[in-house]
């Protein structure tokens, strides 16, 4: 039986409707939460992202400023602007779009975001609020990921979770968020031994590698949910074949547009799994929608006066932020 498809288009609009009513409370009382997107240079990519988020902000009622310092930006000069937005009263996230030039010490200007201001959730202090389990900001993509569980009632609790990819902003913190759902994890690598054996134990298999439809039929139990973060474009016909052969929808978008969007798992998975996230639209309209719930919970969290000593207190104890 084909997989029930979980819908993140659906889903972010969902989440963006509630973010509105929230901004329209919010601006009842007087506040109106603002993002500060930095973007550096002309990466066509990063430009595509940032409008969408810039975008995103305004349909929602979020303050938003760009700012577009050139590609010779140095690190000094990225330093001081982060510490001017951390410093502005109306800012309440900065979301610095990666990647930086190499020339940039991007480690550094991360870590000197504000963490009550770090809606990007990979300040090593909300790292360590979400493995402590304490409030914190949590990166988009995965709590994007913990959003489509819930609102497709698919239960996390008690059941084996396998996160295929480690990295900082995807892998390791999903790992972690179905860890403190009581999920038993497991993390894998490009280094596993096993990987469709260990995969196939899954009830919930969450992929974000990097690799078109390298999960096959083979890595995926019957009825497992299976959440696809790839995001990989492919203008190869031999790899589109062996992943779209016969499908009409994706052989005219190829040819219109040279290259197709496709994730991690290959569409023969929607055979045995019980549950699905397509690409696209499915895990990538959650990450601009969680952008925005997290610009409002900054808002409101750095705003509220006792939560904001709490942050701001334990930021400056570690000679972080502002
Ligand atoms: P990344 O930093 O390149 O990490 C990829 C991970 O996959 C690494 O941990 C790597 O293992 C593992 N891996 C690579 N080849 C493997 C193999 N053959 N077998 C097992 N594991 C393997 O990538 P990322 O930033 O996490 O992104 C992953 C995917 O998600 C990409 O397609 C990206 O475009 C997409 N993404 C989507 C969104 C969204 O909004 N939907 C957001 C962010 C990222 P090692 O650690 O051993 O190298």
């Amino acid at each position: 039986m084909a997989a029930r498809i979980l819908d993140g288009s659906k889903m972010a609009a969902e989440i963006r409707a509630e973010v509105a009513a929230e901004v329209r409370t919010m601006a009842a009382a007087g506040v109106r939460p603002g993002l500060a997107v930095v973007l550096v240079g002309h990466n066509p990519a990063s430009e595509v992202y940032v409008r969408g988020k810039v975008k995103s902000s305004e349909e929602v009622g979020i303050y938003s400023a760009k700012h577009t310092p050139p590609e010779s930006v140095t690190t000094g000069e990225l330093l001081d602007l982060v510490a001017d937005l951390n410093r502005r009263e109306e800012i309440d996230g900065i979301l610095v779009q990666l990647p930086l030039p190499a020339h940039v010490d991007a480690k550094r200007v991360l870590l000197a975001v504000d963490p009550a201001k770090d809606v990007d959730g990979f300040h090593p202090m909300n790292v360590g609020f979400l493995s402590t389990q304490r409030p914190g900001l949590v990166p988009c993509t995965p709590a994007g990921v913990m959003e489509i569980l819930k609102r497709s009632g698919i239960p996390v609790a008690g059941q084996e979770a396998v996160v295929v990819g480690r990295s900082d902003i995807v892998g390791k913190p999903v790992a972690m968020l179905l860890l403190n759902g009581n999920a038993t994890v497991t993390v894998c690598h490009s280094k596993t031994r096993d990987l469709s054996g260990v995969c196939r134990r899954a009830d919930i298999l969450v992929a974000a590698i990097g690799r078109a439809g390298m999960i096959t039929r083979d890595f995926v139990k019957a009825g497992a949910t299976v959440i696809d973060v790839g995001m990989n474009q492919v203008s190869d016909r031999a790899v589109f074949d062996r992943l779209f052969a016969g499908n009409n929808k994706r052989e005219e978008t190829f040819l219109a547009k040279g290259s197709v969007l496709v994730g991690d798992v290959h569409p023969e998975v929607a055979d045995v799994a019980g549950a699905i996230t397509p690409v696209p639209g499915g895990v990538g309209p959650l990450t601009i929608a969680m952008l925005m719930a997290n610009t409002v919970k900054a808002a409101k969290v750095r705003r509220s006066a006792a939560a904001s000593y709490e942050l701001r207190a334990s930021s400056k104890q570690f000679g972080l932020g502002s």
